[in-house]
């Protein structure tokens, strides 16, 4: 058995439909939780600065609090646990890279900030009813029982997956709730003539697969055109949205139950034109999930440099403006024209397959 622990649970984003007094209440929750995080994060930096022999004199000094005392000033006290949540869960992440800065909780399109969300990790302060379609959040001054509906192409959660987490978001004015599952198909019994997929997550192509025996396709963007249209950010991003929710049907369908799609293990740290890959791949693994297909990630480096024939890395090339891989050094794609992400979803494939079936211990 492989165990991923990358997939270990399954999102499903819930847009919220708040009335006006419900909208206030989420975002003085909202507004509140954000100063809560940054003054605690200039506590938890100075406290790291400090260790590092660091000048913290660009640092604003406050007079120190805890996390407890925070949430009972600008929220109420349940929220103590989800503040150092959020504040050590950044700064951990930021210890992995050495180096040290502080971190400045923001919104979804503002630079040099980490994003905001509200984690809601037991079960009352949140719960979710998917038969009358209303949420319960516990906000900064009471709870608020609040309208929602599930994106377009996404079913409803099968009763028998626990909800075991939850997030709000505020994204582009519009308010979110993600819910996270348990992920039932997380133990994945691998044989030798397992049906695998490799997928290649792009701009250009939202979507490239490859399998031996269907090759590759290529889910271009350009291809899917959604009612949802309009000038703003928020219209362009439920946009975006909608194609990756229509893509990730398509893939599911397109695969049999016993498929194992194998993804790039990568982190979302940035977003590439208020967009971040994290949504496609949350769509894709909830879509597939409910379709009994379990998903793997593989280790994403070099996929796109490497060469499928040969193995070469260094010694290959990849046209940015024709999307043309060539391998200098076996001259695979010199005469022939490769394309760099059907390369990239071969090579994903190809890796995948070689952890999947490497023995366990
Ligand atoms: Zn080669």
């Amino acid at each position: 058995m492989k165990t991923n622990e990358r997939a270990k649970y399954i999102y499903l984003t819930l847009q919220l439909l708040p009335t006006e007094k419900e909208r206030e209440a989420l975002q003085m929750t909202w507004d509140n939780y954000k100063k809560a995080c940054n003054t605690f994060s200039r506590i938890k930096y100075l406290k790291l600065a400090k260790g590092k022999h660091m000048d913290v004199s660009a640092c604003k000094k406050e007079e120190p609090k805890s996390a407890r005392a925070l949430a009972q000033r600008l929220l109420h006290a349940v929220y103590e646990n989800s503040i150092k949540y959020t504040v050590e869960e950044a700064y951990k992440n930021q210890e992995d890279s050495k180096k040290l800065a502080l971190i400045v909780f923001g919104e979804y399109d503002e630079t040099n900030v980490k994003l905001l969300a509200i984690p809601y990790f037991r079960k009352p302060t949140f719960t979710v009813d998917f038969s009358t379609k209303k949420c319960r959040l516990d906000l900064a001054k009471n709870f608020q029982k609040i309208a929602f509906t599930i994106p377009k192409g996404l079913p409803e959660p099968p009763e028998s997956w626990e909800v075991k987490r939850a997030y709000l978001k505020l994204i582009y004015g519009t308010w979110y709730l993600t819910l996270g599952f348990s992920n039932p198909t997380i133990k994945t019994e691998v044989k030798p003539d397992a049906h695998i997929v490799g997928i290649d997550r792009g701009e250009i192509n939202i979507a490239t697969t490859y399998s031996p025996d269907k090759g590759a396709k290529r889910y271009s963007a350009k291809d899917y055109y959604t009612s949802c249209k309009g000038g703003t950010k928020d219209d362009y991003h439920k946009n975006l949205f909608a194609k990756d929710v229509i893509v990730a049907q398509e893939i599911v369908e397109r695969e049999s139950p016993d498929t194992i799609f194998v993804l790039e293990d990568l982190h979302f740290n940035k977003l590439r034109k208020g967009w971040s890959y994290r949504n496609f791949s949350d769509a894709f693994i909830y879509l597939a999930a409910l379709h009994h297909q379990c998903v793997f990630f593989c280790d994403p480096r070099n996929t796109s440099r490497t060469c499928p024939k040969c193995g070469e890395v260094t010694n290959t090339k990849r046209n940015r403006d024709e999307h043309r891989f060539i391998c200098c050094s076996c001259g695979y794609g010199e005469k022939e024209i490769v394309n760099d992400d059907e390369n990239a979803a071969e090579n994903i494939y190809l890796r995948g397959r070689k952890e999947l079936l490497k023995d366990d211990f």
